[in-house]
């Protein structure tokens, strides 16, 4: 029988930690045949709530499923952590500017990737979905000295998940039909949702859709502020898609990409495509044995060049902002 993996989940008992936890516990994050432990973190006002969600896992009886332990303690809740989902986050409310957003959630990610570094499993990897999750993950990142820079990730499987389905809508093509499709920069609304390189059944999706116009106007609006029209039509944030991204994300890079096709997620720079060296940018990457890498040497058109641009700049900003306040 196989040793279980180890699963950190943070923010356990918010929205997207009720869609998630139950998708881990049935063997979806990694397997149908990998039994987990999961070790959840909340602060002390959530860990009643966590407590409540605990006693409904048990409930399920799912095989694969040999433990759950709640903290409210980061360098417990990451002690032998293999796999661990950064959720919890402070929210951006009314009034705050980016600066005291950023601060906040310095405050929550320094210790946590301090406790990573210090307690968490040699082959730990690590997926931030809390926002603003590209500049958690790199201020995660910045505490984890030990830890391979590369074992940091931020979600916008989200966002791919989202291309992908607006891109079926458009087209009648079936979502297995298409592969390829790119979120380039930030996981905010200056992401840019790539198509030219993106393959419908085999052919190239934006020839296929040859309407520059809906691009811009329709689709890469659509899919950048998708998170707001569903607040607006559900009157609460999206949880399940998000859960179902965060899944998405660590099931492909812990079992690789299909050949012929790659995914979206926030990795460290190279400086691949001009994207600063040591931000945590989205890219297009295939996994393969457990590593995300960049897909390399894709032609970017004069359409695309501005867009990845502004994004990438958004996240120099956050980058410059969080040094300024001394957080990296
Ligand atoms: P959610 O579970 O709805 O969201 C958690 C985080 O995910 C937020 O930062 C949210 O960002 C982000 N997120 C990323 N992508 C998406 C998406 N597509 N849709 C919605 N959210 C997305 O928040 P809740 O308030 O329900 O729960 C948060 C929990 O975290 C609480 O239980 C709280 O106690 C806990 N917490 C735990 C901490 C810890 O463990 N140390 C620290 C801080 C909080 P956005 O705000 O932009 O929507």
């Amino acid at each position: 029988t196989r040793t279980p993996v180890n699963v950190t989940v943070t923010g356990a008992a918010g929205q997207i930690g009720y869609a998630l936890l139950f998708r881990i516990a049935s063997g979806q994050l990694l397997g149908a045949d990998v039994p987990v432990k999961l070790r959840l973190l909340e602060i002390p006002q959530g860990v009643k709530a966590a407590e409540g969600t605990a006693m409904e896992l048990d409930d399920c009886a799912f095989p694969l499923l040999q433990g759950i332990d709640i903290f409210d303690d980061a360098n417990q809740a990451f002690s032998g952590a293999n796999v661990a989902l950064l959720v919890g986050a402070r929210p951006r409310t009314a009034g705050m500017e980016r600066g005291d957003l950023l601060a906040a959630n310095g405050g929550i990610f320094g210790p946590q990737g301090k406790a990573i570094n210090d307690n968490a499993a040699d082959d730990i990897k690590v997926l931030v979905v809390g926002n603003p999750a590209n500049t958690n993950a790199l201020i995660a990142q910045q505490h984890a000295p030990d830890v391979p820079a590369d074992r940091f990730t931020a979600m916008t499987r989200l966002d791919h998940n989202r291309a992908i389905a607006q891109l079926a809508k458009k087209t009648g093509a079936a979502v297995s039909d298409i592969s390829k499709v790119t979120i380039w920069g930030n996981h905010s609304a200056t992401q840019y949702p790539d198509i030219f390189h993106a393959e419908i059944a085999g052919k190239n999706a934006a020839e296929a859709v040859a309407d520059e116009q809906w691009l811009a106007d329709d689709f890469i609006p659509t899919v950048a502020k998708r998170g707001a029209a569903i607040i607006d039509a559900r009157g609460a944030s999206s949880a399940a898609s998000a859960a179902n991204a965060a899944i998405d994300h660590v099931y492909t890079w812990v079992n690789g990409t299909a050949e012929g096709d790659w995914t979206s997620a926030g990795v460290v720079s190279d400086g691949s495509y001009g994207v600063p060296e040591g931000l945590i940018s989205s890219f297009p990457v295939t996994a393969k044995n457990g590593r995300f890498e960049i897909v390399q040497g894709l032609d970017i058109n004069a359409f695309s060049r501005p867009r990845i641009d502004a994004s990438v700049a958004e996240l120099v900003a956050e980058r410059d902002e969080v040094k300024k306040l001394g957080l990296i």
